[in-house]
């Protein structure tokens, strides 16, 4: 996921413009690669309080991770 609030808010906020209801943010899926877009849990955390801040509730994405074998989303 991004890691940057402004971006975040600016995302949820075009998405909804063009008709769509941001209601997911992924966590990384750990795969071969892409070590460097993981986000430390106190991060994580930050991003959740400067989003729920910055926007009204139904824009504030809920932070998931998938699991394998999990039968939904996890939410963070
Ligand atoms: C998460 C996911 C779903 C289920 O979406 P929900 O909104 O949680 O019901 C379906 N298809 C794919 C590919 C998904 O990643």
């Amino acid at each position: 996921m991004n890691d940057d609030a402004e971006t975040l808010v600016r995302l949820s906020e075009g998405l909804f413009e063009i008709g769509v209801l941001p209601y997911y943010l992924h966590l990384l899926d750990r795969v071969s690669g892409a070590g460097h877009f993981e986000v430390e849990p106190d991060r994580i955390e930050l991003l959740q309080r400067q989003l729920l801040q910055q926007l009204p509730g139904y824009l504030v994405p809920r932070m998931v991770r998938e699991i394998a074998g999990e039968a939904s989303k996890t939410p963070v």
